[in-house]
């Protein structure tokens, strides 16, 4: 099962000490085997994506964090 991080555009305002591990639940969850990790913290905030699953959003905030993560072009609907 792959994982990717995501590109962090903008940093959390608390840092990332701020992070609250394993409170984060997915923003999104797929049928496919492909999970998008935070660039910060490493939370999934997209869990099991499939190759031509798309993403509503160009970017999305972290829910353990609250960094900005970016999702990359090939994921964005
Ligand atoms: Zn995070």
């Amino acid at each position: 099962m792959p994982a990717i991080s995501l590109k962090v555009t903008h940093a959390p305002p608390g840092g990332v000490d701020h992070a609250v591990p394993g409170a984060a639940k997915p923003l999104f969850r797929g049928t496919g085997d492909t999970d998008y990790l935070c660039g910060n913290c490493g939370a999934v905030i997209a869990l099991g994506i499939g190759p031509t699953q798309r993403v509503p959003f160009d970017s999305t905030t972290c829910s353990a964090c609250g960094a900005e993560n970016e999702f990359p072009p090939s994921l964005r609907g």
